[in-house]
């Protein structure tokens, strides 16, 4: 029920912050521990982490070391850690704890199994961060138009309005360009330049 309940509690995150991505990593492990001993020694759990900066939520599968019901430390695969340096040790209510470090992220710790976890995975909240940043980023320079900073479609050069300017700009020099000379001409009315007109017409009369 609780685990239901903490579930319920990050959909809802999920849905309120949107933007952030999620990421949920399949295990095939069951707790099987006695709920009433006493935790101690290394566990493979379940990480639920929220960066509320980012709307970053994700799920890691991690081992984490217990000291006499406290969690003491998240092992990220990669070598590092989280300990209690960084958090003050939160005591193990039944299999699951949650607190906040000391960067204002938030961690739910739920216990799947005894020992370390039987295989490793090489994402840190920090680097899913930096991958959600990268990707919003991403996404508004898709969308913003480089010439007038307006919005665009992710499949448009430049927007609407500056694509009609360019079109505009590129008819008015259609329009006064001689033909003949490449020089200006007085109007779209106009078939040549002055200069141009003058000089078929004296052509003519010779
Ligand atoms: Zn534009
Ligand atoms: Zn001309």
């Amino acid at each position: 029920m609780k685990n239901f309940l903490y579930l319920f509690f990050y959909s809802l995150l999920l849905f309120g912050c949107g933007g952030g991505s999620n990421t949920t990593r399949d295990y095939n492990y069951e707790f099987t521990g006695d709920s009433s001993d006493v935790l101690d020694g290394e566990y493979c759990a379940e990480i639920e982490y929220y960066n509320p900066d980012t709307g970053t939520n994700s799920t890691y599968t991690l081992p984490i070391e217990v000291s006499d019901g406290y969690l003491t430390r998240i092992k990220w695969s990669n070598g590092g850690w989280l300990d209690n340096s960084h958090f003050t040790e939160p005591e193990f209510d039944g299999d699951t704890t949650s607190f906040t470090d000391d960067r204002g992220n938030d961690y739910t710790v739920t216990i799947i199994s005894d020992g370390s976890c039987g295989y490793t995975s090489y994402i840190t909240p920090e680097e899913d961060d930096r991958r959600a940043i990268e990707e919003q980023q991403r996404k508004e320079q898709e969308e913003t138009c480089p010439i007038c900073y307006g919005s665009k479609s992710s499949y448009e050069e430049i927007c609407y309005f500056c694509e009609r300017k360019q079109e505009r700009e590129q008819q008015e020099i259609e329009d006064h360009t001689c033909p003949r000379c490449g020089g200006r001409k007085f109007s779209s009315f106009e078939d040549y330049c002055d200069d141009c007109e003058r000089d078929l017409k004296e052509e003519n009369e010779w």
